[in-house]
């Protein structure tokens, strides 16, 4: 059996840290089992769903290197839809109802004030033609309800291990809405059948939808796929992260700077009993991939973390990595200069501050004149080698005594102004002789 799984996502909104956890648990599930991942466009929701998220989450897909074997989009399958509806109003089990959303919610008043749980009491089974035909006299349009069995939804989850949904204690769920719309049941279970899903993981918030949906999968004459639930994401205070996931959609984190493997390096692997570790492709991720790995508490994204990531990241990156992008961000950087700073970065961006310290102008930082005007003097003459600083501070020591941190911090405040940095042998080679003569003179340069 060839292994297929799915990413679903509605192009309604950007993609976040939460859907692309899920996105990438199915990719690295496909290439562990040597199978195939689909990105399936849910865009049943016409009204909310637009073509220009659906491209958002193609560019952040790819961005993130989260590749797929095939894609889907639901609106080309109307025809497939309304097909299997067809069938199911034919079987009776699509039914016709009337409520409106406000008889709905009365009712749930009154079961819950009866101390009932608020299940819809099927009511319009009862219906007879002459109630429908009323109903649609008055301008009423039905919306459609599948009609569970009743039965007990048993599944081993690849997750949460043995899970049973007792359906007869759920509503029948609505699949058609009165104005003709699809919610995102049917179209979900006719797709997974007839993309032949094998596995369908997804968040824990479809745990009851799964038990419905295993009956849907069977009137329809399919078989059910493995499922597998995760828990969800909350952050490092263990709140829910619903209100900061406009920050952390893929984009922003593009955008503020973060490396697409510092992302997944984090999502594959917090609640799982792995420990969190910079990893530079997603084959390590995959070679790494057990769902049983996944816990049942929900997993902490916090941002500390993906910091630290994306600086593990960025330490590492050779200059071969990361030459294109440094020119599309306009920088004019040499391998010499990315070596020597490339520790220093907690962001690829954040070199522009040390192309600035190198580059000049910057206002040299002199405490003790007399001190920096003999280290002036001892400088050596003519082109900096890798041996340059070592000579340099070597006679200074010798010449003053100042040893340690009162021999280097004044020579680093002197030629780049500031308190902290990369190793002085490699930025005295970039700052290079001319601006060094002069910072040293106390000169902006
Ligand atoms: N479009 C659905 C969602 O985003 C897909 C859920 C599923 O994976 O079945 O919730």
């Amino acid at each position: 059996m060839t292994v297929i799984v799915r990413f679903a996502p509605s192009p309604t909104g950007r993609i976040h840290v939460g859907n692309v956890r899920t996105a990438l648990l199915n990719m690295l599930y496909a290439k562990r089992h040597d199978g195939k991942f689909m990105l399936r466009l849910d865009d049943t929701d016409t009204e909310r769903s637009t073509e220009e998220f659906a491209q958002g989450i193609i560019e952040d897909m790819a961005w993130l290197g989260l590749n797929y074997d095939l894609t889907a989009k639901q609106s080309d399958r109307f025809a497939a839809y309304d097909a299997a509806a067809e069938k199911l109003k034919a079987e009776g089990l699509l039914y016709a109802c009337y409520e409106t959303p406000e008889e709905l919610d009365a009712k749930r008043k009154r079961q819950r004030m009866r101390g009932l749980p608020p299940v819809y009491d099927r009511s319009a089974l009862e219906l007879s033609q002459d109630d429908k035909d009323k109903f649609e006299a008055e301008g009423r349009k039905p919306h459609w309800r599948f009609k569970l069995g009743g039965g007990v939804a048993e599944w081993n989850d690849l997750i949460r291990g043995p899970v049973s949904i007792n359906t007869a204690s759920v509503s029948d769920p609505v699949l058609i809405r009165a104005d003709g719309t699809y919610l995102y049941t049917l179209p979900s279970v006719l797709d997974d059948i007839e993309y032949g899903m094998t596995h369908v993981i997804r968040g824990e918030d479809h745990v009851t939808n799964s038990g419905t949906q295993i009956e849907i999968f069977k009137a329809l004459g399919g078989t059910p796929p493995e499922f597998g639930h995760h828990p969800f994401l909350v952050g490092a205070d263990g709140k829910g992260l619903s209100k900061r996931l406009g920050s952390l959609s893929i984009q922003s984190l593009r955008e503020d700077g973060f490396e697409p493997m510092a992302v997944n390096s984090l999502l594959a692997k917090i609640g799982t009993s792995d420990p969190v570790e910079a990893r530079t492709t997603l084959d390590e991720l995959v070679a790494e991939c057990e769902l049983s790995k996944i816990s049942r508490a929900p997993a902490r994204f916090d941002e500390a973390e993906l910091k630290h990531l994306n600086a593990r990241l960025i330490h590492n990156l050779p200059f071969q990595d990361v030459e294109a992008r440094l020119k599309t961000m306009d920088l004019n950087v040499s391998e010499a200069l990315w070596l020597a700073v490339r520790e220093n970065l907690e962001r690829v961006s954040d070199i522009a501050e040390w192309i600035a310290v190198v580059e000049g102008p910057i206002s040299p930082v002199i405490e003790d004149q007399g001190f920096i005007a003999k280290a002036l003097e001892l400088l050596p003459e003519g082109d900096f080698t890798e041996e340059t600083w070592k000579t340099w501070s070597d006679a200074i020591k010798e010449a003053t005594g100042a040893k340690g941190k009162s021999l280097f911090m004044p020579l680093r405040q002197a030629l780049t102004g500031m308190n902290h940095g990369p190793s002085m042998q490699n930025l005295l080679m970039l700052v290079g002789p001319e601006r060094a003569r002069a910072r040293l003179s106390g000169e902006t340069a």
